[in-house]
């Protein structure tokens, strides 16, 4: 019987049979002396810690262990998806620690965007998710944005205390942590997991220089954004990596938005007015009559209307339609997780309808810009 090795970073059992799993070791690599696994050697020498995931259910049971040690909690959001990306009932899981709020992908805001109107937008909805944060720090963790102000942020409000960071998955939380790895940490010291209770799930511990971590933990998957659903190879053009250039639409009533044969949004009742449409520019948006919608779908979906292409059409969940009023006198976006938001831009109110895959979310808010 073989004995089983493990990691000289994390501690975890070494394996060779499965690259997508803990513990994985190259053939080769076993040669080499120390051991250690491959998610370890690519934090050492590539300043690179590998995403892994976790559903909703493990990840809050994870946040509880947080709950009971004193840390302070870093959670990251993407302003791209920023209602999509909160993890709801954080506050209920984490205690009495601090929360420092950090919103990536500033960098894809139109650049004349005004960050202090960001800040109070993000204030604001912060309030109404009954999240209570010890401050809010906008950045871009892939254009090196803001990035200072996180690491002055963590250090005054960490105090000697762990750091937990915490994220929906594509939020930007492997680019940010390897940014503060890079940063922030002394590489010589020996990295080392821990494990939570409950679950086989090491978390990747980067230490600092006062015998204090980093803690990287799981990205949560929510099934409720539309990038979470579609297939791989359509997922970059879901995700904007340059900064939006919003299209407008000046629409009558009974006019319907395509994007792509993702979603579909109605214009059903009001005055003329225009819709600002902030979805990446790899979305082909195709304008008809409302009457014709049903008929164009059926016929173009995946040819004309794509993404996505023919063959995946059949695993994008059937769309499901979410009648929306928008009251007078508000400005207000239409967001859907994943795709982006819509402005619509006129005070005098409207009836729509949007039609997205079943399971992703679809609400109305405050206007970002
Ligand atoms: P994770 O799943 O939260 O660990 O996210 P990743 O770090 O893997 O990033 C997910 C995607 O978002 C990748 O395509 C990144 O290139 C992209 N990304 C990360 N940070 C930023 C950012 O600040 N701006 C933009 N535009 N994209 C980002």
């Amino acid at each position: 019987t073989e004995m089983i090795q493990h990691c000289a970073g994390c501690g975890i059992a070494l394996q060779t049979e499965d690259k997508s799993k803990l513990g994985f070791i190259p053939e080769a690599a076993l040669e080499k002396e120390p051991l250690i696994c491959q998610r370890c050697y690519r934090i050492k020498h590539y300043n690179e810690s590998s995403s892994i995931t976790l559903q909703q259910d493990d990840f809050l049971k994870l946040l509880g262990h947080v709950g009971q040690t004193k840390a302070l909690v870093v959670k990251i959001v993407d302003i791209f998806d920023f209602e999509g990306s909160m993890i709801s009932s954080l506050s209920r899981f984490i205690g009495n620690n601090p929360v420092l709020l950090v919103v990536n992908k500033i960098d894809l805001l139109p650049k004349v965007t005004n960050s202090n109107k960001i800040i109070n937008w993000v204030q604001r909805r912060v309030k109404e998710e009954n999240l209570k944060v010890v401050d809010i720090v906008l950045c871009s963790a892939k254009k090196n944005i803001g990035f200072d102000r996180v690491i002055t942020a963590v250090q005054e409000y960490r105090g000697n205390m762990d750091v937990y960071v915490v994220g929906a998955t594509n939020v930007g939380k492997s680019t940010l942590i390897n940014r503060l790895i890079s940063d922030y940490s002394d590489l010589d010291a020996e990295l080392t997991t821990s494990q939570y209770p409950g679950t086989t799930l090491d978390l990747v511990k980067i230490p600092l220089d006062d015998g204090k971590f980093i803690i990287d933990t799981p990205g949560i998957v929510y099934k409720h954004r539309l990038t979470e659903v579609v297939k791989k190879r359509d997922l970059t053009p879901l995700m904007p990596d340059k900064p939006l250039k919003p299209m407008v639409f000046q629409l009558n009533a009974e006019q319907t938005l395509f994007f792509g044969a993702l979603v579909r949004f109605d214009f059903i009742k009001g005055d003329h007015q225009s819709f600002t449409c902030y979805t990446s520019n790899a979305i082909q948006i195709h304008r008809t009559k409302l009457e014709r919608a049903d008929s164009l779908y059926e016929e173009h979906k995946g040819v004309m209307l794509t993404p996505p292409q023919q063959s995946d059409l059949e695993e994008l969940p059937k769309l499901v339609k979410h009648p929306l009023h928008i009251p007078k006198g508000k400005q207000m976006d239409v967001l859907i997780s994943g795709l982006g938001w819509i402005k619509v831009n006129s005070l005098a109110g409207a009836e729509l309808a949007v039609h997205a895959p079943k399971g992703i979310k679809v609400i109305t808010r405050e206007s970002l810009i």
